[in-house]
């Protein structure tokens, strides 16, 4: 039997969603498909509120526009061709008509708000026809020629590309000429003289008259909707915020409504609430007798909402109740746009509204209170990293500042001093009560001290886990590094930037201004606002910690780092790098003694100094961690460090130490390494020295003997770093608990403690199985597996990095956020090797990654106990891990981040 072929015509996919009166084909969660302006647009129209009808054409005719060389796909301009007369049917105007013209608005709306980067038409529809059926509808011949003149400028600039400021110059003229500022002032005559004059510009720079046929110039505005997508503007505004290129922009047309009718019409833009406190207050400001774009372009300057309530009292009325209403509907603080035209109100645009850390807060909290929303979802709307801002002092937003250079934005926050070029000067200066910055090529451990002098720190070189970067965020201290842009020179004390145009100086003495959050310098003083943190922050750190399932520890070296962190919520020290003591300046002498020595004996003389040091730091750490772990970690740093590189200062330690000159040089070159980080250090030095190490486990067992004495409760982690072979950890665990049993046996006490070791290395994850016989628990150090995995030294990746995550080929800085596809994977083996071996062997992450609301997240996944982070970061680290349980809990909760406005 033959096949029956059938006769239907094939139906194009649908690319056109209409919405208008009371029906929109579209909803509130199809962004991806109708653009966030789209799916707004249709979900107010479905909640009965006044919106101006119109349609939508998706984001896939704009990439199917762009896939076949811009070309529509078959079927989208039939159906804007039938929308149009749905629009028209709802207006009750008609498209192109000399007695009553419907205009509409050609509009770009991508899935995420790209505010100003894409292209607008308005009036779009207008021609020497329509404009007298609109003067002839509306009575008003000055409004009809503003709106001809506005349409020309835009569909001339935009559309056909001519420079906007061909009609903005003649425009200016003209105003000039009539003696005029505003606008407004302007009467019908005037505009009407420059319309002639726009149209002579038009023909002029296109070789053609302005386009009279509708229709043409809704295809040619459609078009520059979608080219707009692949803009300048747009392109780069896609690749600062992560946005992808191929989600496209959808172009939505929507039927004009005026707000420039007279006293009786108006315009406007708005929060539900106050975004900057987070108040429960509507947040709007309006413009009577305008349109929308005098808003936006900052013409006139706009009216507290207040007026528009004694101007036009119904409006706002109306106003009032839609607000409202969509508050409560979309459970979210929303921007808002509308239009009153001659008294009625109409809804242009409706999105999620961007707030200030400390408004998230409130707003979250409030909305629980008001039983908009829950508690899960009163964590989830707040994002992680923005709190950083709560917690250092910041520029004052309104300031106007001159930013010189920008390097990475290693630890948040603003820093105001003076600069100085030496440690030894920023604790000089600092303990004179001078405010300093800190500059440096690169930090090392010797400055230690004037680090933590000076308010911040900035450094020509380094990345993201430099020791600058490291320790300035470990201290709370601002810190910006990597900054190739300067150029120091120590011995003039100046730095110089090199711009296109002219070289700066600064002196030594000069005030500057570094932004932690944004890696940026600035010349001089600027002002500085410390933000207060609110009860809110607590509350929804409560919240947080009720869903949380991973521990937050901190990683702090002092007495003072420790508290701020118990302050902020951790958990216990998942990090205390015993290094820092060793530059302290009562005892570098003594480490250098110990350095410096023949022989066992003589080192052994040194350390004996250092002992009581070493076990007050530990009191001091011990005291303030009362009832919690504190893991420490034994000596890890190459000995050089400790010893000074130049002639001049070996000269000076000659002098002071009275150590031959020549002793010293000799001893540093014997100590020089071709990559230290690769070598001499860690518990390789505990194995060829372990005297050292003898002497720190001693200073930890007496601290903790004496303060259980004295009914203290201490729990101590001994923490063996950088192994790479199961028998290292073995030899040092017989160390540990070999000196840990004289000592209690010394003092007659029972200590708690336990004995793990740092995954830092990629042999040590691979063969963790192996490891695992000899540990109590794991840390990962993810800043020295990050190195060693990816070969990329974390103190000169600053070099290329950058050029790397520009030009996308990696996506993120792998000492930032954790690369999960590579060193994640081997946090994977190691973990589940490990728990082969143990199955409850205790693991964390003590590497700069703990800090990251996104590694943290992959730490709480692949089944972490704890993470550790800088004491600053610790809320961060609550709220990341609480969202991470969160998400896990109910898939559902994956829709609660994605805001459904
Ligand atoms: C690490 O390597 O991740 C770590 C925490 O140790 P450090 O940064 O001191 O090398
Ligand atoms: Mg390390």
């Amino acid at each position: 039997m033959a096949k029956k072929i059938s006769s239907k015509k094939i139906k194009s996919k649908k690319y056109v969603y209409f919405f208008g009166g009371s029906k929109a084909e579209g909803r509130g969660d199809m962004k991806d498909l109708l653009g966030g302006k789209g799916a707004g647009l249709a979900e107010m129209v479905n909640l009965g509120i006044p919106v101006p009808a119109g349609f939508t054409i998706t984001t896939e005719a704009c990439n199917e526009y762009f896939r076949n060389n811009k070309k529509y796909p078959l079927g989208v301009w039939e159906q804007v061709l039938s929308n149009m007369k749905k629009v028209e049917k709802v207006m009750n105007k008609k498209f192109g008509d000399s007695e009553n013209p419907l205009l509409v608005s050609v509009r770009s709306g991508a899935k995420f708000s790209m505010p100003g980067m894409m292209d607008t038409v308005l009036n779009l529809g207008l021609n020497e026809e329509t404009l007298k059926g609109l003067i002839k509808k509306t009575n008003n011949e000055r409004f009809a020629y503003d709106a001809y003149r506005r349409f020309i400028t835009m569909f001339g600039s935009i559309v056909m590309g001519i420079d906007r400021q061909k009609f903005e110059s003649v425009f200016e003229e003209i105003k000039k000429s009539r003696g005029v500022s505003l606008d407004t002032d302007l009467k019908a005559e005037d505009i009407k003289l420059v319309v002639e004059k726009f149209k002579k510009i038009y023909k002029k720079e296109t070789g053609s008259n302005f386009p009279q046929n509708p229709y043409d110039q809704l295809k040619l505005a459609i078009n520059a909707v979608f080219n707009s997508w692949f803009g300048e503007r747009a392109i780069k505004y896609r690749k600062l915020h992560n946005i992808p290129d191929n989600l496209g922009t959808a172009c939505n047309i929507v039927a004009m409504v005026f707000g420039n009718m007279g006293d009786n019409s108006g315009t406007g833009v708005g929060f539900t609430r106050d975004p900057s406190t987070g108040e429960k207050k509507f947040f709007a400001e309006c413009l009577i007798n305008a349109q929308g774009e005098d808003v936006v372009a900052g013409i006139r300057t706009p009216l507290h909402i207040d007026e528009l309530k004694n101007k036009i009292p119904e409006a706002y009325k109306q106003l009032e109740k839609v607000y409202k209403k969509l508050e409560k509907h979309y459970k979210d603080m929303l921007d808002i746009e509308f239009t009153i035209e001659e008294g009625k109100l109409y809804m242009l645009q409706v999105r999620t509204g961007k707030r200030t850390a400390r408004a998230a807060l409130k707003i979250a909290v409030d909305m629980v209170k008001e039983k908009l929303i829950d508690k899960a979802t009163a964590v989830m709307r707040i994002d992680p990293s923005q709190i950083d801002q709560l917690l250092h002092p910041t520029i004052d937003p309104k300031a106007k500042i001159k930013v010189v250079a920008k390097g990475l934005p290693a630890s948040p926050g603003a820093a105001v001093g003076k600069v100085v070029f030496t440690a030894q000067d920023a604790e000089e200066m600092a303990s004179r009560g001078e405010k300093v910055v800190l500059v440096r090529t690169e930090t090392s451990p010797e400055d230690i001290g004037g680090m933590a002098a000076a308010q911040g720190i900035l450094t020509a070189r380094g990345g993201m886990t430099s020791h600058a970067a490291v320790v300035g965020r470990g201290m709370g201290k601002v810190c910006v590094v990597g900054c190739g842009a300067i150029n120091i020179n120590e011995e003039k004390k100046r730095f110089t930037i090199s711009s296109a145009d002219k070289e700066i100086v600064v002196y030594e003495g000069d005030y500057l201004t570094l932004n932690g959050t944004t890696g940026e310098v600035i010349l001089g003083k600027a002002p500085l606002v410390v933000p207060q943190l609110t009860g809110d922050f607590a509350t929804i750190m409560k919240w947080a910690d009720e869903f949380r399932k991973i521990g937050i520890r901190a990683n702090a070296d002092t007495p003072k780092d420790a508290s701020v962190a118990r302050n902020f919520g951790a958990e216990g020290i998942g990090l205390c790098r015993t290094e820092h003591m060793f530059f302290e300046s009562d005892r570098i002498k003594a480490v250098r003694e110990m350095i410096l020595a023949e022989d066992k004996k003589g080192r052994e003389k040194a350390l004996e100094k250092i002992l009581p040091m070493q076990k007050n730091d530990f009191i001091g750490i011990f005291k303030a961690m009362e009832g919690l772990p504190v893991t420490v970690r034994l000596l890890d740093p190459p000995l050089h460090e400790f010893i000074p590189r130049t002639d001049e200062e070996l000269k000076e330690l000659s002098k002071e130490m009275g150590v031959p000159f020549e002793k010293l040089k000799a001893k540093n070159k014997a100590l020089h390494e071709f990559n230290p980080m690769l070598g001499h250090r860690g518990c390789r030095l505990g194995i060829t020295f372990p005297e050292i190490y003898e002497v720190q486990v001693k200073a930890i067992i007496e601290a903790a003997c004496e303060l259980k004495k004295k009914k203290i409760k201490v729990i101590p982690e001994i923490m063996i770093p950088l192994v790479a072979h199961e028998n290292e950890l073995k030899i040092m665990k017989e160390l540990v608990e070999r000196v840990a049993f004289e000592v209690q046996a010394d003092y007659g006490v029972k200590i708690q403690y336990t004995i793990g070791t740092m995954i830092e290395l990629p042999r040590a994850a691979i063969t963790s199985d192996e490891i695992a016989k000899y540990a109590d628990f794991y840390s990962f150090g993810t800043n020295d597996l990050t190195q060693t995995t990816y070969g990329l030294s974390r103190d000169d990746a600053g070099r290329f990095l950058p050029y790397y995550v520009n030009n996308k080929i990696i996506e993120e800085d792998p000492f930032m956020s954790l690369d999960q596809n590579g060193v994640g994977q081997l946090m994977e083996i190691a973990i589940k090797k490990g728990r082969m071996t143990k199955k409850n062997l205790k693991m964390g992450i003590c590497g700069e990654h703990g800090g990251d609301p996104k590694s943290v997240e992959f730490c709480h996944r692949i089944g972490l106990n704890y993470v550790s982070c800088s004491p600053y970061r610790v809320p961060v680290a609550r709220l990341a891990a609480a969202q991470a349980a969160i998400k896990e809990k109910s898939k559902e909760a994956k829709e609660l981040t994605k805001s459904t406005v």
